[in-house]
């Protein structure tokens, strides 16, 4: 049997301090999970239950790299979330369970064509062309729970330009890490290589050419990334 085009490469994400890569399978994202965020895109948040969305694997982008403007936009958006990479697959995962399929964690910047979003929110479509476009997952170089146990208090921020645009603390989460995981696992089956961003804290805004976005988490390793010329 031979592939009658190239396969693609297996997308990854780097592992801090060393050469080896992290396989990236999923990328789950989870929407408005800080009440502070939801409330500034005009939403009650009441523990109503998670939705999630999805981009694609090849989105993913390391620290330190350079991206285009991307196409059909005027209003990129930076996004700062804790990164949960999963080890272990499962179904109906317990929430007691939950963080045993924990590989590591990491810092991302879930870039969002803003304008793209409210206009599918409006007219009830889905939200791809808003969050699932090419390197729109920034994603720093990850750490394992061997070394950074699982983060759940701290501070979650992120600069343009050096200048604080996002400030929150991980214990604002509406649904905290093992919930996302039990209830993403009831949906779907969960697989080694499944990445989860885990929704954004207040303070969401929009980059342009020329700007330097730099996410950050307690304990784990900054992701930073220069917005380039338009594609
Ligand atoms: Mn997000």
């Amino acid at each position: 049997m031979g592939y009658v085009i190239d396969p693609a490469p297996t997308p990854s994400v780097a592992v801090d301090g060393t050469e080896d890569r992290f396989p990236v399978r999923r990328i789950f994202c989870v929407g408005r999970n800080y009440a502070a965020h939801a409330r500034e895109m005009g939403k009650d948040p009441d523990r109503e239950p998670p939705f999630f969305f999805t981009k694609p694997a090849d989105a993913v982008v390391d620290t330190g790299q350079t991206v285009p403007y991307p196409p059909q936009t005027e209003d990129l958006h930076y996004e700062a979330e804790m990164v949960v990479a999963i080890g272990t697959g499962g179904r109906d995962i317990s929430e007691a369970d939950a963080l045993d399929h924990v590989w590591g964690y990491g810092t991302g910047n879930d870039l969002t064509r803003r304008d793209l979003q409210k206009v599918a929110k409006d007219m009830g479509r889905p939200w791809d062309w808003g969050k699932a476009f090419d390197n729109s997952a920034i994603i720093g170089p990850l750490r394992p729970v061997s070394k950074v146990g699982h983060p759940a208090s701290g501070s979650i921020s992120l600069t343009v330009n050096g200048e604080t645009r996002q400030d929150g603390d991980l214990t604002e989460l509406i649904w905290s890490i093992p919930e996302v995981i039990s209830i993403l696992s009831r949906s779907i089956a969960l697989q080694p290589g499944d990445l989860i961003m885990s929704g954004t804290p207040a303070g969401v805004g929009a980059l342009k050419p020329g700007d330097i976005c730099t996410a950050s988490v307690v304990g784990l390793a900054e992701c930073t990334v220069t917005i380039g010329a338009r594609d």
